[in-house]
């Protein structure tokens, strides 16, 4: 009954059909490894989309969940908890920001970005009610919600969702002239960017783009937002990916990570400038730093540092992309591998049209190395953060026998 066969025909008669999974179900996992009900064993090499950089059922983020759970999981914010204080102060002291605004996704954390950047716009730099404007780069992925689709660029993603939200501009990414242009603009309230496109592909800016366009926005009284949410929590070899460049943002946004995939906890960072702009009654969330999420992020958090995620993730980092190269070398299918830490993405040479990074992923499923095309001819490579160089060298054993043993096959034919 618990077949592989059996949960997929259930999911696709049941559920609506809102993604588009590779044929595996899992159904347990520990560290970099996930079982199928067959019981057959694969290295994760997406890691939720990077929620799970601290490794599947990290023991101390579950033990601290299972004792948390047994107390209090939610008290709403009618009331305080004792968590949530010891939550706010521990933030503090981890990213350096004066308060924390919790939510539970994603998506939630940017839309409250967006909220406390409008609010400051009207009531600190003095711009015309409803007149505030929010740049985003092209190629942007914030999350699902209507407001976030409506400055989406990608079609499958906006397309019949309209009427959209209102004041956005997308502008070119890693272009400084284009920011510098924009920002001419006295109504232009902030810049919400992500440090590197995860879902475009893993698109890495210049170097010095994220310290030059933090610059340009802050000569032009404009908040600097990043979206971490992917980036962010060492999965690029820095706590966060804005530390490669020295930038401080005005706004951080964090999720996914920010639990190690024990539960949907994501938050917005900033200082008293901008977050007391939010008063009570004027933003908030059911779920929003209930002491079940305020427990499991202080140990996710904890586990980063205590097992040295960000310097294992730039080690590892570089010894991937070193032996991408090397493929590259012998293959002629895959035309460069690019990113920053444990981060990064292999394009694959063939149209976004084609089917070939999806193929290449049934056939790294097979091999027990799991990984998901984005944007059909780049495939992304995000393991979780705890993996051992011995474990790594074997995903990338794997990775080369799969592309050249495709590429063969596919000459032969
Ligand atoms: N922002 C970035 C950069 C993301 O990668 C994602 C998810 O992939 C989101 C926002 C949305 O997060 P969620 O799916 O938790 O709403």
């Amino acid at each position: 009954m618990n077949s592989t066969q059996h949960a997929i025909e259930l999911e696709n008669k049941y559920g609506a059909h809102n993604y588009h999974p590779l044929p595996v179900v899992l159904e347990r996992g520990e560290g970099v490894f996930v079982w199928d009900p067959e019981g057959n064993r694969y290295y994760d090499f997406l890691s939720a989309y990077s929620a799970v950089n601290q490794g599947h059922c990290h023991p101390k983020i579950i033990s601290t969940l299972k004792e948390q759970a047994e107390k209090l999981t939610l008290v709403s914010r009618a009331f305080y908890s004792n968590m949530l204080g010891q939550y706010e102060e521990y933030m503090h002291d981890y990213f350096g920001y004066d308060k924390l605004l919790p939510m539970n996704t994603g998506a939630e954390a940017v839309e409250t970005s967006i909220k406390l950047c409008r609010k400051w716009a009207y009531e600190r730099k003095g711009i015309e009610p409803d007149r505030a404007k929010i740049l985003v780069a092209d190629g942007n992925f914030h999350g699902r919600t209507t407001s976030i689709i409506s400055f989406s660029n990608d079609p499958l993603a906006r397309a019949n969702f309209g009427p959209y939200t209102p004041g956005f501009e997308s502008i070119p990414y890693d272009d400084l002239d284009a920011l510098e242009r924009a920002l001419q603009n006295p109504n232009v309230a902030g810049y919400l960017v992500e440090p590197i496109q995860g879902e475009a592909g893993v698109v890495v800016p210049s170097e010095g783009y994220l310290k030059k366009s933090y610059q340009l926005c802050k000569k032009n009284n404009a908040l600097y937002i990043a979206d971490e949410i992917q980036t962010g929590i060492a999965r690029t070899g820095q706590l966060l990916c804005v530390d490669h460049e020295g930038v401080r943002p005005d706004i951080v946004i964090l999720g996914k990570a920010l639990s190690g995939g024990a539960y949907p906890v994501s938050a917005a960072l900033a200082d008293d400038e901008v977050m007391e702009c939010i008063r009570p009654g004027e933003h908030g969330s059911t779920y929003g730093g209930n002491p079940l999420a305020c427990a499991v992020a202080m140990a996710a958090l904890d586990v980063v540092k205590e097992e040295n995620l960000a310097e294992n993730a730039t080690r590892l980092g570089s010894i991937f992309r070193d032996e991408m190269e090397q493929l590259i070398g012998e293959s002629n299918l895959v035309s460069s591998v690019r990113g920053k830490g444990l981060l990064n993405a292999m394009v694959i040479n063939d149209t976004p049209e084609s089917n070939t990074a999806w193929n290449i992923c049934l056939k790294l499923k097979e091999n027990g190395l799991l990984a998901k095309p984005t944007h059909g001819n780049i495939i992304r490579f995000a393991p979780p953060l705890i993996m051992t160089e011995e474990q790594l060298m074997d995903c990338i054993r794997i990775i080369k026998k799969t592309v050249l043993d495709y590429e063969h096959a596919a000459v032969s034919q």
